[in-house]
C-alpha cells in the first residue's frame, strides 16, 4: 500500500498545500488544496474520498474534482465518487457547498439518476473497507463534529498483529482517540500542530494542538512510534518543531512534507519448501 502527502499544511502559501492523502491511487484522505496538484487521469482514479470534518482546508477540492472528473468517469461507464464523512459532514457540505450558489449539486449532476458524487454517512468506530483497504474511523475533538482515521498497513515480520497507519485530523486534546489507539499497534502517527506555543490560547479556543498540548497527548502513547506532524501554518514550521524539539519526547517525531510517499504494507514473509 502506497501512501503519498498531498499536502500538510495549515493554510496556502507558495510551496504550502493544505491537508490531503492519497491511498493506492484511489482513495483520498481528506480533500484540501494538495488534490489540485494531481493530473487529470490521476483525478479521474479516485474512487473513494473520506473526510475529517467540515473545514473549507479539508474540503474545498471535492467540488472542484467533481466538476474535473465528471466527464471522463461518466464516459468511461464509471459509477460515481463516494465521499464517506460524518452525517453533520455531509450536511455541513449540502447546506454550504452544494448548494447551487457556492458551486452546483453535483449529487445530481449530470443527472440524479447517474451523479458523480454519492455522499455516505460514517460513525465513529465504523471499518470501512473500501477498494481493499480498511480505514477505521477515530474519533477527534474540534470546534465542528470530527474524526481522525486508522489505515491498516498488514502485520509485519515477527509480529502477528496489524501496524496502523494514524491521522488525528484536526483535534485539541482528546482522552478517547489515546485509549483506542493503545489497543493498536500505531506504525506511523500523523498528529497536527497547527500553532505555536505562543499562540496556545488560540489552539486552545479553535480546538487545535500547540507544542506544549503535543506533548501531553503524546505521553499518552506508549513506546516509540514514528510521529509526523501536519497542520504547520505557513512561516510557523521552524518555531513549532524548535519547541516541539524541546519537549524531549521518546517518540521519533519530524515535520510531515508534501511530496512524500509512505510505504505501509508489510507483505509477510513467504516460506518455499
Ligand atoms: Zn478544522
Ligand atoms: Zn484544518
Amino acid at each position: 500500500m502506497i501512501l503519498n502527502v498531498l499536502g500538510c499544511s495549515g493554510s496556502i502559501a507558495a510551496g504550502c498545500k493544505t491537508t490531503a492523502f492519497l491511498l493506492d491511487g484511489d482513495v483520498l484522505i481528506d480533500a484540501g488544496t494538495g488534490v489540485g496538484d494531481l493530473t487529470l487521469e490521476a483525478l479521474a482514479r479516485i474512487d473513494h474520498i473520506v473526510i475529517s470534518h467540515s473545514h473549507l482546508d479539508h474540503v474545498l477540492s471535492i467540488g472542484l474534482l467533481a466538476d474535473s472528473v465528471m466527464r471522463v468517469r461518466s464516459a468511461a461507464g464509471r459509477g460515481p465518487i463516494r465521499v464517506h464523512a460524518l452525517p453533520e459532514t455531509l450536511a455541513a457540505l449540502r447546506a454550504h457547498i452544494f448548494n447551487g450558489a457556492i458551486w452546483p449539486d453535483f449529487t445530481r449532476l449530470p443527472s440524479a439518476e447517474s451523479p458523480v458524487l454519492e455522499l455516505v454517512s460514517f460513525k465513529v468506530g465504523d471499518v470501512l473497507a473500501l477498494n481493499g483497504k480498511r480505514i477505521e474511523v477515530l474519533s477527534a475533538s474540534h470546534t465542528v463534529p470530527a474524526v481522525g482515521f486508522a489505515v491498516e498497513c498488514g502485520a509485519s515480520e515477527g509480529s502477528a498483529q496489524p501496524g496502523w497507519w494514524v491521522y488525528t485530523g484536526d483535534t485539541g486534546p482528546n482522552p478517547l482517540l489515546w485509549e483506542r489507539l493503545r489497543q493498536m499497534r500505531v506504525a506511523h502517527l500523523i498528529i497536527e500542530t497547527a500553532f505555536s506555543d505562543e499562540e496556545r490560547q488560540l489552539a486552545r479556543i479553535s480546538r487545535h494542538l500547540c507544542p506544549s498540548a503535543l506533548g501531553q497527548e503524546l505521553a499518552q502513547l506508549e513506546g516509540s512510534v514514528d510521529v509526523h506532524i501536519t497542520h504547520i501554518k505557513p512561516g510557523e514550521m521552524e518555531a513549532v518543531m524548535a519547541e516541539i524539539g524541546r519537549l524531549g519526547s521518546p517518540h521519533r517525531i519530524r515535520a510531515l512534507e508534501a511530496g512524500h510517499t509512505m510505504s505501509l504494507a508489510v507483505e509477510p514473509a513467504r516460506a518455499y519448501g
